[in-house]
């Protein structure tokens, strides 16, 4: 059987990222949190734009205040008062001072910042206490950057901070690759919708609720085709509309080896690729993954449990290296201690629902509490993380180290 890593492999292999000319959009700034910016962003600007103060203070020439002394202080006389966001009117002679605040531009003829705690003011004078380092609390133009330099480079996330950044170089409006698009299906007789009655034999079809969820979490445009009967024929019409319309198809249900499991003889009916039908895992092992050219296609199984935890193990890293970003798709694995006993039958790499909790200011690995059955759904709830067990591992004993993957 195909081990979990070989399995992640081949669907990373198979991902074909956005590209950067034909997949681009343009949004606003403020629509743009958590979108993957597509162009590298060049400043038209020097940052800082001028030479401006660092602190509230006084701007003087340098070699008026060379020698100032605590004991022997030098006085200059004030000539203006520059606050932040004016232009100084007065250039400054031998002798003379500007009044400064922090950001103000410097003054012409001024080369250095005294700070006001270092000097007295008396009317139109200011005496300098201490002599100050060359050029001091001055942030020359162009210290930073200039323009021409990048200073975005495309394939990263835009958070607050990058936001900031293109606000500051005066951008309205960020180019940022388009959402990557999920059609999302659940398979099976005995689904109906949350709002309906359940006869006997029928659950409600959590997995569409689940997997929006994740695939919009994930920056996804989610496209919800519902519930279809295990029915081949509409079943295949179903998934040639989806692949079609979606880069991503997601189903859950329909992929083990029962007698109404369908999806494996649609794919082949279809002309995908099937690239395998299970997976050294578990839950999960009777994942698929097959695809149509550049599409992919994931039959996760239907049982709650196992859909989420293949697709936050295979889907969610495929999703980000799709969407752009250059780098920080894989999954991200920590190794803590587990608080809790875990057990596996060593035989398939083993998922353990439960969350990171901090002990003491270290975060620590302890299983969710109800019934570990994989049918038990209501244990996905407050899950923040799943402790992997390595084949041949068959326990974890509580204060051993175990490796997770935070979701
Ligand atoms: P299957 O993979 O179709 O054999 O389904 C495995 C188990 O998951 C069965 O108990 C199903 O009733 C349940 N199941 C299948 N699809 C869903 C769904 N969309 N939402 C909740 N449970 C499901
Ligand atoms: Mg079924």
């Amino acid at each position: 059987m195909l081990s979990v890593r070989d399995a992640e492999a081949t669907i990373l292999n198979a991902v074909k990222p956005l590209d950067n000319q034909l997949d681009v959009e343009f949004v606003d700034l403020l629509m743009a949190n958590n979108r993957i910016l597509a162009t590298p962003v060049i400043s038209s600007l020097d940052f800082p734009h001028w030479d401006n103060s660092a602190m509230d203070g006084y701007a003087v020439r340098y070699a008026d205040v060379q020698q100032a002394r605590a004991d022997k202080p030098i006085v200059l006389q004030v000539v203006e008062e520059i606050p932040a966001g004016y232009e100084p009117q007065v250039t400054i002679k031998p002798g003379q001072a500007a009044r400064i605040f922090t950001g103000a531009m410097m003054p012409p003829g001024a080369n250095t910042v005294v700070m006001q705690e270092k000097t007295h003011r008396q009317e139109n004078r200011v005496f300098v206490f201490i002599a100050p380092q060359p050029q001091e609390f001055v942030r020359r133009k162009g210290d930073f950057y200039q323009a021409g330099n990048e200073i975005l480079p495309a394939g990263i996330p835009l958070t607050a901070s990058e936001i900031a950044v293109l606000a500051a170089a005066g951008r309205e409006q960020v180019s940022v690759f388009r959402r990557p698009r999920v059609a999302i299906l659940s398979v099976g007789d005995e689904l109906v919708m949350p709002e309906q009655l359940l006869k006997p034999g029928q659950i409600v079809d959590s997995n569409q609720y689940a997997l929006a969820t994740l695939m919009r979490e994930l920056g996804a445009e989610v496209l919800l085709l519902g519930i279809i009967q295990d029915e081949p024929t509409t079943l295949q019409e179903i998934i040639d509309y989806a692949i079609a319309n979606a880069d991503i198809v997601i189903s859950t249900g329909g992929v083990s080896v029962g007698d109404y499991d369908y999806i494996y003889k649609t794919l082949a009916s279809l002309a995908a690729k099937i690239h395998f039908r299970s997976v050294q895992m578990r839950p999960g092992k009777p994942l698929t993954f097959a695809t149509f050219g550049n599409k992919l296609y994931f039959g996760l199984p239907g049982n709650p449990v196992s859909a989420l935890v293949t697709c936050w193990r295979f889907v969610k890293p495929a999703i980000k290296k799709m969407s752009g970003l250059a780098k920080g798709w894989e999954s991200k694995f920590v190794k803590v201690k587990s608080s809790s006993e875990l057990q596996s039958n060593g035989k398939m790499e083993t998922y353990i629902l439960g969350k990171l909790h901090l002990v003491n200011g270290v975060y620590q690995f302890q299983k969710s509490e109800g019934n570990d059955s994989s049918g038990n759904l209501i244990n996905l709830a407050q899950t923040n993380a799943l402790a992997v067990l390595p084949v041949g591992k068959t326990f974890v004993y509580p204060g051993e180290e175990v490796l997770v993957l935070h979701l």
